[in-house]
């Protein structure tokens, strides 16, 4: 069977968490593994970041750092992963469901502005398949409003949004680095802090809301409890297997592009015929390959397809269904407008095998085997 995902995997990964394990001898976090990765992110992308667990815990940290309150409301499409959602239901917010983009399964930037009320405290994009959201109307709106950005950023390491890098366009933003993303170290995360203001307030609530980065540093002579907190720093271990992917960041994108472009020319005539649709990428935004998805007919047709692949040793699948239909969604949010987009392009959307090591021939055998279908 053709896998859907493959973790990345380099030999220098097991090199350095041996290192870690037998000449560093220093497994816990923000050792020099961990000082390595942050000090490529802050290179890369121009912004203060710091390394987390998961990209779930960076944005419970956002939401920490916001003051994220009961009965306060956050804004965000109900088409993503429920941790955009979960990590502000969890500071006792209600979360305001908006309609999505069909060309893009971003949110429709228009319609944020009719969920705002005064409770409203942050919008929330998600960069779905690393394609960015149109970020200059958004950030135009919550300045006008003044309300805080948080870019889930989860899909969109590598990609950029007129030129900047997704995630370091809002106040917040945040990468994740679970094993299905485009660079992992099992389950792990990155949360970027734009405004400098609060970068000393993310090491503390980072650190069990201890002051514990600044004692290492040697700026307070001994640590203590400051601020409420969590533990949301990675292992060495972690750090370790993620550092070599970050040294090829450039190579493992450019693989991925070459794959995506692979699917997308031997898919194209199937557009043309209007019998799928492929994905879009504004002019604004330069993508990064997280995702290669087909959107068919309807939601039977989509059935028959991944049975059809299956039958043929490809696993390919789809993913989210709409958070406002869930128990917790509907417990926790409420979607605001119409649901013109997000329920019928959910059903539509199937997803292709795309990872690193994934190789040409059987990107090739997949597009064939989609062919076959439609025939
Ligand atoms: C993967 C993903 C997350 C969660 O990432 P973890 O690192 O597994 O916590 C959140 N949001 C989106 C859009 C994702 O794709």
């Amino acid at each position: 069977m053709l896998a859907f995902n493959e973790p990345v995997y380099t030999e220098k990964g097991i090199g350095y968490i041996t290192e870690a394990i037998l000449q560093n001898r220093r497994l816990n976090g923000d050792g020099p593994f961990t000082e390595k990765c942050t000090s490529w992110f802050v290179q890369k992308l121009g912004v203060k970041v710091l390394l987390t667990t998961s990209c779930t815990h960076a944005l419970e940290m956002a939401a920490l750092l916001t003051d994220i309150k009961q009965g306060d409301e956050v804004i965000m499409p109900s088409y993503t992963f429920v941790s955009t959602a979960d990590a502000f239901v969890l500071r006792g917010a209600k979360i305001k469901f908006v309609d999505i983009r069909k060309d893009t399964m971003n949110i429709d930037e228009t319609l944020i502005e009719n969920a705002i009320t005064e409770r409203t405290k942050a919008i929330v994009p998600v960069h779905y398949a690393g394609v960015g959201c149109e970020m200059d109307t958004i950030l135009e709106i919550a300045k006008r409003r003044q309300l805080f950005v948080i870019e889930d950023a989860a899909q969109g390491m590598m990609a950029s949004y007129k030129g900047k890098y997704l995630g370091t366009i809002g106040d917040f933003g945040t990468y994740s680095f679970h094993e299905t993303k485009n660079y992992t170290m099992g389950e792990g995360g990155l949360i970027l802090i734009n405004n400098e203001g609060y970068i000393h307030r993310g090491e503390i609530i980072r650190e069990k809301g201890t002051n514990r980065s600044q004692f290492f540093r040697g700026e307070v002579d001994k640590y203590s409890w400051v601020d409420v907190g969590s533990s949301y720093l990675p292992s060495e271990m972690n750090a370790a297997y993620l550092l070599p992917q970050l040294e090829i960041a450039e190579e493992i994108n450019q693989r991925r592009l070459k794959l995506w472009e692979l699917y997308y020319n031997g898919l194209k005539e199937l557009e043309e015929s209007g019998k799928i649709e492929l994905p879009y990428i504004p002019k604004e935004c330069q993508h990064n390959a997280h995702m290669f998805y087909i959107k068919t007919k309807n939601l039977d047709e989509r059935t028959r397809l991944i049975y059809y692949l299956n039958q043929n040793n490809i696993n390919a699948v789809f993913h989210y269904v709409p958070l406002h239909t869930s128990n917790a969604g509907e417990k926790y949010g409420e979607f605001i407008g119409e649901d013109r987009n997000t329920t019928r392009e959910s059903e539509r959307l199937m997803r292709l095998p795309l990872f690193y090591a994934l190789k040409n021939d059987e990107a090739e055998y997949v597009v064939e085997k989609i062919r076959d279908f439609y025939k």
